[in-house]
């Protein structure tokens, strides 16, 4: 299917920088043996899945769709990984993604765009679109995607797929090369709830390899999707969030909104408005948070340690040296985010921007703490709009920014977040995703209204 489809950079989908045949075949006849042998085996033992190439694996390239990375292969595998290998589960590849997850479109990555899969002439979403198109296309039944501020669920919108933002801390970060270490967070990219349940189980808990992990037993994902399945939604408060719609919202999304609400009244569920009044300042103090902690991040890339390394012709200095890797290196919108950041930390600027962005980010985590006194899940269309067509926000960065206005403010407090499918906007024929919110370490409950929204 993936040759039958994902072409290269000219053509198809392009979901995968690399796929990884032998590997995956070896592990899926590894798979075969244990059947045959009456081993107890994992309930996804032999599924294939496609791990988004910002997480490193053992003797696989990682390139976080960077130049900067190129022809770097990690010596060790992220935790995610090393379960799912564990769990017997073959490594298709590595799949596209927009440079250090820096995008909304997977167009910012240096191999091209993926496509999606709808529409070849459209974007997939991002940062992860490469994951959501594999499944999306029928290439993997499985992905792992990372979310730091949407890039599981925007790109499980706009594919038709599910996409799932754990709680922070429920899945290690360990191996997961950092864009904003407080933000990121690694989940399923899945065709159903119970998929995603399934694979959130098995990638989800302690790690002590990672500071940030949560040292608490996984929810019980797979009972609460089976739970949701039945349809029964009877005793579930459901807020619905006054600022996530509005001016700029497609009408045929809101329509496709307000249609799963309806689902969920009938389903037995008490739905009210609430509002979260410094939602909107999420997206502004995102926009300083994750260039600080991103252009921190990326001083780890100075030609010495990894991949890329251009040396200027002549007797150059190791500074000279780092200057013109890191130009060859990043492109335009990892170098808009390093100077932002590195700008928005710098002393005398430091508390009017950083200091004051996250002042902000307390205040949003007001706004859930309070409205998950009023209901146990919050809901919103995933993203304002469907998938547009290639290049038509690429020279803009504050419109490609404000696709994430209705999933940001998840990652800026910790909390989770699951993305349904919503059927198609009636305008264009394309994926609408659904979004459901739950209180911190209550992940549960999103895969529960998710699942009974199927
Ligand atoms: N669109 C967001 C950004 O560009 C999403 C990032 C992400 O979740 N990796 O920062």
């Amino acid at each position: 299917r993936i040759a039958a489809v994902d072409g290269d950079r000219d053509s198809g989908v392009h979901a995968f920088l690399h796929v990884d045949a032998d590997g995956a075949l070896a592990q899926a006849a590894a798979s075969d043996e244990r059947r045959r042998d009456g081993e107890p085996l994992d309930v996804l033992d032999g599924v294939p899945i496609a791990v988004k190439d910002v997480l490193v694996t053992n003797g696989l390239p990682t390139t976080c769709g960077s130049r900067i990375l190129e022809g770097w292969v990690p010596p060790y595998d992220a935790t995610v990984v090393r379960r799912l290998k564990a769990a017997g589960l073959p490594i298709l590849g590595k799949t596209n993604m927009d440079e250090f997850a820096m995008g909304s479109s997977t167009e910012h990555s240096a191999y091209g765009p993926t496509r999606n899969p709808w529409d070849l002439g459209r974007i997939p979403g991002g940062s992860g679109g490469g994951s959501a198109a594999a499944v999306a296309a029928y290439e993997a039944p499985l992905a792992i995607g990372t979310d730091t501020g949407g890039s599981i669920r925007q790109p499980g919108a706009v594919t038709g797929t599910v996409g799932v933002k754990p709680t922070y801390g429920g899945v290690s970060r360990y191996g997961l090369v950092a864009l904003a270490n407080s933000l990121d967070q690694a989940g399923p990219v899945t065709r159903t709830v119970m998929d995603a349940a399934l694979l959130q189980e098995l990638i989800g808990g302690h790690d002590p390899l990672d500071s940030t992990s949560v040292d608490q037993p996984v929810p019980a994902l797979v009972d609460a999707a089976r739970q949701g399945a039945s349809g029964d939604l009877t005793g579930v408060r459901v807020g619905v969030v006054t600022e996530m719609s509005g001016d700029g919202w497609q009408p045929g999304v809101m329509a496709r909104f307000q249609e799963s609400v309806d689902l969920m009244v009938r389903a037995g569920a008490e739905v009210v408005e609430v509002s979260c009044p410094h939602f909107v300042h999420a997206l502004a103090a995102y926009y300083l948070i994750l260039p600080a902690e991103a252009s921190s991040n990326l001083a780890k890339f100075d030609a010495m340690r990894y991949g890329l390394r251009v040396v200027p012709e002549g007797n150059p200095s190791a500074e000279e040296v780092m200057k013109a890797t890191r130009d060859a290196g990043f492109g335009d919108e990892v170098k808009r985010r390093i100077i932002l950041g590195t700008y928005a930390l710098s002393s005398g600027y430091y508390d009017a921007y950083y200091g004051q962005a996250q002042k902000v980010r307390t205040l949003i985590s007001r706004d859930f703490a309070a409205a998950f006194e009023r209901v146990d899940v919050l809901v919103s269309p995933t993203a304002p709009t469907t998938a547009f067509k290639l290049g038509e926000k690429l020279d803009d960065p504050l419109a490609m920014y404000l696709n994430d206005l209705a999933t940001i403010p998840a990652n800026l407090s910790g909390v989770p977040g699951i993305s349904v499918p919503a059927g198609l906007a009636n305008e264009d024929g394309l994926p609408v995703g659904l979004q459901v919110l739950a209180p911190a370490l209550a992940d549960d409950r999103c895969y529960r209204v998710g699942a009974a929204l199927e």
